[in-house]
């Protein structure tokens, strides 16, 4: 009776990590906005891969990192193409 009971707690224990690593793999493959999983998640947000720029050329979306920039009266202006610099340029 003993080792049934015991049995018992150890397939609940189990069954609780189990439980556990599923939220956890679901938290950590999740790329939907997960306000919970974002605050208390143990891996940090890639901040360039989120932060986008508008391109006032074409009015295009792009991201921090990929974009060209350019240093305009102290203003960094972002663009998706060098045609869409130049011609940013040129008007
Ligand atoms: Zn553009």
């Amino acid at each position: 009776m003993l080792a049934f009971i015991g049995r018992l707690i150890l397939m609940l224990v189990a069954l609780s990590a189990i439980r556990s690593a599923i939220r956890f793999a679901q938290n950590f493959f999740s790329s939907g906005p997960g306000p919970v999983a974002r605050r208390s998640g143990p891996y940090p947000l890639r901040k360039g891969a989120t932060l986008l720029k508008q391109d006032p050329v074409c009015g295009a979306y792009v991201s921090g990192d990929a974009s060209l920039k350019r240093i305009v009266r102290g203003e960094v202006i972002h663009f998706c193409s060098p045609e869409c610099r130049d011609q940013y340029h040129a008007g």
